[in-house]
């Protein structure tokens, strides 16, 4: 008799991936991280959100935007009508860049096998981009060109990526809006068209 092996279902295979960031030694960050932040949100997420890498209290925490800048973007996916439970969010970079600095070239292309994995397991229809370089990592996918988050944001790209149709979404990181009331006053704005395209596409109800 021979035995068929069934696949794991999304969450084991999800789960898997996350154990792998927490331990993960593939670039610098290793070394200076205290906790790795594999992201957080359910398997079913049609919308995932990314951002650029943790900052301080992510990286006490382990958990994506938590602090100031988490409590901003509940305020935000509340304009989109949105909550956390409904997304998935993650970061371009797992670990903590020391003094919140850049991620470097390397450090993302190490990295980002695991954002690809995520994508490719959870299939999102819309991917919001927070910030600069999770935008141009992104539209880099499509072979589309970026040149500033300032005119990047706002728009819709749609893309073919891993035979899956994704519309990219960029805009501002919250984190650099918390001090920019011009900043803050475009994310909400951002946020709100967001909504609207999801209600269209039915991933929000009216
Ligand atoms: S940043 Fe990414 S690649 Fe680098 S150690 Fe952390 S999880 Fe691994």
């Amino acid at each position: 008799m021979t035995s068929r092996v069934l696949p794991l279902p999304v969450e084991e295979l999800l789960e898997a991936i996350a154990a792998e960031i927490t331990f993960c030694p593939r670039c610098r960050l290793s070394k200076t991280r205290k906790k790795a932040v594999p992201g957080a949100g359910g398997a079913q997420s049609r919308v995932m959100l990314v951002g650029e890498g943790p900052r301080r209290n992510e990286d006490l925490e382990g958990k994506p935007f938590v602090g100031q800048a988490g409590r901003f973007l509940d305020a935000l996916l509340t304009e989109a009508g949105l909550t956390r439970k409904q997304v998935f969010i993650c970061n371009l970079v797992r670990c903590r860049p020391p003094e919140n600095r850049d991620p470097l070239p390397d450090e993302i292309e190490a990295c980002t096998p695991y954002l690809n994995r995520q994508i490719a397991l959870i299939k999102p229809k819309v991917i919001v981009s927070l910030g600069k370089h999770s935008t141009a990592y992104m539209l880099s996918k499509a072979r589309l060109r970026f040149n500033s988050i300032v005119r990047a944001r706002g728009k819709f790209y749609e893309i073919r990526l891993w035979g899956m149709q994704i519309t990219i979404f960029p805009t501002f990181h919250p984190a650099a809006a918390l001090y920019n009331g011009k900043c803050r006053d475009r994310l909400v704005e951002d946020f709100r068209l967001l909504g609207k395209e999801l209600v269209r596409i039915g991933i929000v109800e009216q």
